[in-house]
């Protein structure tokens, strides 16, 4: 991944997240509080604006501010954990050009962060349950020695399995978690939105 890969990225998500804004503020009204497409697509247009204007020397530059623009704009629980998983991702990609075998610890330190701050573990219905198969796709992916478009495509379609199946599971975590057995029936809006980033990825790649 290079500099305007990166850009690339973070301004399709935003593009994604727009266009499925209302979809995402649906599935939280059902197991939360109906805001989560409004609060990422705040989160991630403010995201894109930040990295369009940023004289950038490093992917790690562009993914890093996006996450501090995310922890800014974004509001609910899903803003600081996207905003520490783009952090951490730009932390772990301090060059201008990351090879996918970087991209691809740099995914799992994202991933890390999330679980670090959220303390979800998969199967609580959180994005983690799109997150963690779409990190051990690309993982795996690569290490058959497939491309970085190749396994940003695996690691979006384990993301929107991992996203379907979080529909009969029942939220341990955040504000689904409140409704106890009646979260169960209903696919996770963190999960959602999280096939949508893995989804642009692979978009951008392709
Ligand atoms: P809020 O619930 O504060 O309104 P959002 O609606 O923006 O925030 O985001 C809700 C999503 O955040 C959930 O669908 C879930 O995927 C994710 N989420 C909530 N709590 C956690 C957590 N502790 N760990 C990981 N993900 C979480
Ligand atoms: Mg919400
Ligand atoms: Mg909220």
């Amino acid at each position: 991944m290079d500099i305007d890969l990166a850009r690339a990225w973070v301004q399709a998500i935003a593009v994604a997240v727009g266009r499925h804004k209302d979809h995402l503020t649906q599935l939280d009204s059902a197991i939360g509080d109906a805001d989560h497409g409004t609060n990422l697509d705040r989160g991630f247009s403010a995201a894109a604006a930040v990295v369009a204007d940023l004289d950038a020397e490093t992917v790690g530059a562009v993914l890093t501010r996006t996450g501090t623009a995310l922890i800014s704009s974004t509001g609910g629980a899903s803003g600081p954990l996207y905003g520490a998983a783009f952090r951490a991702l730009g932390k772990s990609l301090d060059v201008p050009v990351a090879d996918q075998r970087a991209f691809a610890a740099a995914l799992a330190a994202g991933l890390e962060s999330i679980r670090k701050l959220g303390t979800a573990a998969p199967g609580d219905k959180t994005m983690i349950d799109a997150y963690a198969p779409a990190v051990a796709a690309f993982e795996e992916r690569s290490r058959q020695g497939d491309g970085f478009a190749a396994a940003a495509q695996a690691a979006a379609d384990a993301a929107e399995e991992g996203m379907r199946a979080t529909t009969p599971l029942q939220a341990r975590k955040g504000r689904a978690s409140y409704l106890g057995a009646r979260s169960v029936g209903h696919q996770d809006p963190g999960a959602t939105s999280t096939a949508l980033i893995f989804r642009a990825l692979a978009d951008v790649a392709a």
